[in-house]
């Protein structure tokens, strides 16, 4: 029965597949190159993707059949953030944009009473634009701009206000929220109910967190804008798969190993056998208590190096020092224009900076400097390094803020 539903999905794949490469030209120049044809293939010969397929691919992205739509403004679009400010631009007609968050809202509302009406607070990231905050029906979108200590107060006094049934959050700016909250002991809006993560990979100590700070109900979103939901934990910690939505393989030898999609639903700019690099297994056999019968994906924490590490085991997220950056650019207009912050050793760190101007360089490196050994501990090293220009990494197209190198 189960083999039976994995077929039925992976057919569905197969079918998507075919479209794209017959419609969309970035993939049927890539059959061509290869001299292969997609027509009679079968699903394991389908060509599997990475991020490089995608960099700066513009509108060939797009399927021929959806440019008429696309030119009278009737896609759906956002963009995936990228640091770098070079965004790659996602599309959805709008009813199969509905249709793939259909079980997502269904799930929502069967597991944690969370209805589409339901007043909803997320953040947004800072480069889309230059807005702290906006409303848009039942939506409080805030910048990720605010998350620095001094706009804390603000945020939560527009939370309160707003009166959120429920909140998305990433891990990390939850885990900075609450430490805020603890550590100024303020109250939380009581309208809350509920809280999704997604976008990072969730440890247990910051749901553990979330929690105890926010009393109530959360669970795990894993998705992506190309796709949408991918997967959903239900109340019993199990993170099922989307399979109406999504077709989910693990590339690799091993039974866990890189995830990689196939959009069931969006046909403007469909993804094919698409290689994420997020890690993962599939367990096809588990009979959960709530019910759902989709497979259930265990997801790994993987290469993620979003955490400063402590010599004494305890870790630090990231967005400790993006906001320490971003606390910098409020008070001098924006002066840091990239970073890049590497963390060698337990104790040492490079900045590579980009500056403009020499005077800014200086009163940048005296304030890091103090605020680096104040919060890292005085025996702490700090390297800063100035360039012209921050290239992204060629595979992912994204520039890390933070990076973990150190050899454990
Ligand atoms: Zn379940």
């Amino acid at each position: 029965m189960i083999q039976k539903d994995k077929m039925k999905n992976q057919n569905k794949a197969l079918e998507m597949a075919k479209y794209a490469y017959q419609n969309v030209p970035l993939y049927y120049n890539y059959a061509e190159k290869l001299g292969k044809n997609i027509e009679q293939a079968v699903f394991e010969e389908i060509p599997v993707v990475d991020k490089s397929f995608f960099i700066e691919k513009g509108m060939s992205l797009l399927s021929t059949r959806y440019i008429s739509k696309y030119l009278q403004g009737k896609l759906i679009y956002s963009r995936t953030s990228g640091s770098t400010g070079k965004c790659t631009e996602v599309f959805w007609e709008e009813q199969e944009e509905i249709k793939s968050m259909l079980s997502l809202w269904l799930y929502r509302k069967k597991y944690y009473g969370i209805l589409p009406s339901d007043k909803l607070c997320y953040f947004y990231p800072a480069d889309d634009g230059s807005l702290e905050c906006f409303e848009e029906k039942n939506r409080l979108a805030l910048s990720k701009m605010l998350i620095i200590e001094e706009k804390f107060d603000a945020i939560i006094e527009k939370i309160e206000v707003f009166q959120p049934i429920w909140l998305i959050l990433q891990p990390g700016i939850a885990c900075v929220l609450c430490e805020y909250i603890e550590k100024t002991k303020r109250k939380v809006p009581d309208s809350i109910r509920y809280v999704e993560f997604t976008g990072e990979y969730l440890e247990e100590p910051v749901r553990k967190k979330v929690i105890e700070v926010f009393r109530c109900k959360t669970a795990n979103q894993y998705g992506s804008k190309e796709v949408n939901s991918i997967a959903y934990e239900c109340p019993e910690g199990n993170l099922h798969i989307m399979e109406d939505n999504v077709f989910v393989e693990i590339q690799g030898e091993e039974e866990e190993g890189e995830i990689c999609l196939t959009t069931l639903q969006n046909k403007a700019m469909p993804l094919v056998r698409f290689n994420n690099e997020d890690r993962g297994q599939i367990l096809h056999h588990v009979n959960c208590p709530c019910g759902n019968r989709n497979a259930v994906l265990k997801l790994l924490a993987g290469r993620s190096n979003d955490w400063i590490l402590r010599e004494d085991g305890t870790k630090v997220h990231a967005y400790f020092f993006i906001q320490m950056i971003q606390k910098i650019n409020l008070q001098m207009d924006g002066a840091i224009l990239q970073f890049q912050i590497i963390q060698k050793d337990w104790k040492s760190f490079d900045f590579y900076l980009v500056i403009e101007d020499e005077q800014d360089k200086r009163d940048i490196a005296d304030i890091l400097l103090d605020k680096v050994l104040a919060a890292m501990g005085d025996d702490t090293e700090i390297q800063i390094q100035y360039y012209d220009k921050l290239l992204p990494e060629k595979k992912t197209g994204k520039l890390a803020c933070f990076r973990n190198v150190m050899q454990l």
